[in-house]
């Protein structure tokens, strides 16, 4: 695990390791690929690749397929079970972590070593240390960071399964390293039942609520979900520090115990000003009414997060959104060198030195829209991938990987020395598809911030989306739902029918030459577009959770596929409106 002096040696000579790191790309990456080969070569999944034993970087990329995780599965199941971990990898699993993407309904599992936790922490240090360069003054105050864990499993060979962050959180490192910078204490992060959690946290940052100079969590759906619940709680946030007694509800012994600590006297004075700013008719800049030192909220708003920005400029009233890192359970990718970069521009620069990177190039077509991957095309290295071009990321790590295809689809906008930056642009498996047409995350995303315009200026705010194929009748549609709310107040908004309307032909407008010709031909309907009230979506994130995702990993899908996940939102349907049956 990164000691102490590893922690203080990348706060100290940070700035340097990453000029070095972004300035020799190719060689680290080679000599990563080796110390894989090295270690790994012999192992029963990688040994079949090289009969005759020799396993260098050129015979790797020629001998070894680029695989998903249904290829890499029967050998993770058989270590779950019990068998050694070395018919994968030479080094000693710590732990499975669980990833958010399932495989046919299940989380994934990937191994952990240790060493490729210490390469996630020092990517989070570096991270860390970039952004707290970036706004002066940040290093004194504290963080108020809402995080939450997930309990965990245990396979039957008796290693644990459990999210990163909740495997980080309860580490020695996080502990005695970032944690000491936080409003919340340990034990409120550890508590396992996350209302009881979040109250606690939230109740230690108002309590706390000068020292705050940073706001933040994983992703950004955890933060629209706390502002939500401190809509619901502030009230009674506030009679707590008014009377100094924590609510009976909180009977986690390590939350109570943690909070006794804190909520030692009644603080009227306190409970009083916050009483002030929450009654205000609108909740613009709340956050920063709330922690006035706040010098900007980090949580990751790329991707399918990109849909809470608004909310987030709204609430946080335009201080700064910094979007720190790309990862997954599989590997850290990269971290963002421009902390100040607009939500859209954010990019995010790769280190070498994390993993062995390879680019399977993505054709776009006339239209920009995202053509099949085919794997027999050559992918391309760290080193020569190229600006304004789509790639999907493939990835080889020493914890067990080889050549595994993220289904992260890329663009590269930059250089950083040497090294690539990356935008997000979707997931390659997230599509809505009626018969021929495949309707893709970016598509759908692209269409969306552009039908949303027509409703800012009537003071109406998307709070959160997402969108199934409904193809119980014939032809099929696609159905989009948008939870909706007035800005800054929690009334529903009165829904003109014509302008819910024109959303959904600008949706449906800004979709491409496949869909329209398939919509102008009769095969598909006239888009749904379902408006549910205020709080829908959290129900479906309570969902998820209780199938056993994290919250603090939980990525709304911007397509449902599930049919209990669809009745949630219908259940909190106030309104649906269609495109014009003959608008092609
Ligand atoms: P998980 O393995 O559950 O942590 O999920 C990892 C996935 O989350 C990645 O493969 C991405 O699709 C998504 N993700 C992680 N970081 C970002 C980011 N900064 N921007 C957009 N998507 C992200």
């Amino acid at each position: 695990m990164a000691s102490e002096k590893e922690i203080k040696e990348i706060y100290e000579n940070g700035m340097n390791i990453l000029e070095d790191l972004t300035n020799n790309v190719q060689e680290i990456q080679e000599q990563v690929l080796e110390e894989i080969l090295k270690s790994n070569a012999g192992t029963e999944y990688l040994s079949r690749f090289f009969p005759n034993g020799e396993a260098d970087n050129q015979s790797f990329k020629t001998n070894v397929p680029i695989i998903t995780y249904e290829d890499i599965k029967p050998y993770i199941d058989r270590i779950a079970n019990g068998e050694t971990s070395s018919i994968l990898l030479a080094y000693r699993i710590i732990q499975f972590l669980l990833s958010t993407g399932t495989s046919g309904g299940q989380p994934k599992l990937i191994p952990m070593t240790a060493e490729s936790f210490e390469k996630r922490m020092s990517d989070l240090l570096l991270s860390d240390l970039v952004t707290r360069k970036c706004f002066s003054g940040s290093d004194e105050g504290k963080s108020l960071y809402l995080y939450f864990i997930k309990p965990e499993m245990e396979t039957p060979s008796g290693l644990k399964a459990s999210f990163f962050t909740t495997f980080y959180f309860k580490t020695e490192s996080f502990k005695n390293g970032l944690a000491k910078f936080f409003t919340s204490p340990i034990d409120t992060i550890l508590c396992l039942d996350n209302k009881q959690s979040m109250f606690c946290q939230l109740l230690t940052g108002l309590l706390q609520r000068d020292e705050v100079v940073r706001f933040g969590s994983t992703f950004a759906s955890v933060l629209a979900r706390t502002i939500k619940f401190l809509e619901d709680y502030w009230r009674e946030l506030c009679c707590n520090i008014r009377t100094g007694y924590i609510s009976d509800w909180i009977i986690d012994p390590g939350c109570k115990n943690a909070m006794s600590l804190i909520l030692t006297r009644p603080n009227p004075e306190l409970a009083d000003s916050i009483q002030q700013i929450c009654e205000d008719k609108s909740w613009e800049g709340i956050i920063v009414k709330l922690w006035p030192n706040i010098k900007y909220i980090h949580c990751i708003i790329t991707g399918s997060m990109s849909q809470y920005v608004s909310l987030l400029e709204f609430y946080g009233g335009g201080i700064p959104l910094v979007s720190p890192i790309y990862n997954s359970s599989e590997s850290s990718f990269g971290i963002n060198l421009k902390p100040l970069s607009k939500p859209f521009d954010v990019s995010y620069t790769f280190l070498p030195n994390t993993a062995y990177f390879e680019f399977l190039p993505v054709g776009k077509d006339g239209e920009g829209k995202t053509q099949e991957t085919w794997t027999d095309d050559e992918p391309v290295d760290l080193a020569n991938v190229k600006l304004g071009r789509y790639y999907e990321v493939v990835v080889t790590t020493l914890a067990g990987l080889y050549r595994y295809r993220v289904g992260d689809v890329l663009k590269v906008t930059g250089f950083r020395n040497k090294s690539p930056q990356f935008q997000f642009v979707e997931r390659r498996n997230v599509v809505l598809s009626i018969d021929v047409d495949k309707t893709t995350e970016e598509d759908l995303s692209k269409a969306i911030m552009k039908a949303k315009l027509i409703l800012e200026p009537l003071g109406i705010m998307l709070t959160t989306c997402s969108s199934y194929a409904d193809t119980s009748l014939t032809p099929g549609r696609y159905v989009l739902f948008w939870e909706l709310k007035m800005k800054g107040r929690n009334d529903l908004p009165k829904l003109d029918a014509k302008i819910m309307e024109q959303c959904c032909c600008i949706v449906e407008e800004s979709f491409d030459f496949t869909y329209k010709s398939h919509r102008k031909g009769g095969a598909i309907s006239a888009l749904e577009l379902r408006v549910v009230k205020h709080g829908t979506f959290d129900e479906l994130m309570d969902f998820y959770v209780s199938k056993g995702v994290s919250v603090a990993q939980y990525k709304p899908p911007s397509c449902l596929k599930s049919e209990e996940a669809v009745k949630i939102l219908n259940s909190g349907m106030v309104g649906k409106f269609f495109s014009p049956k003959t608008m092609f």
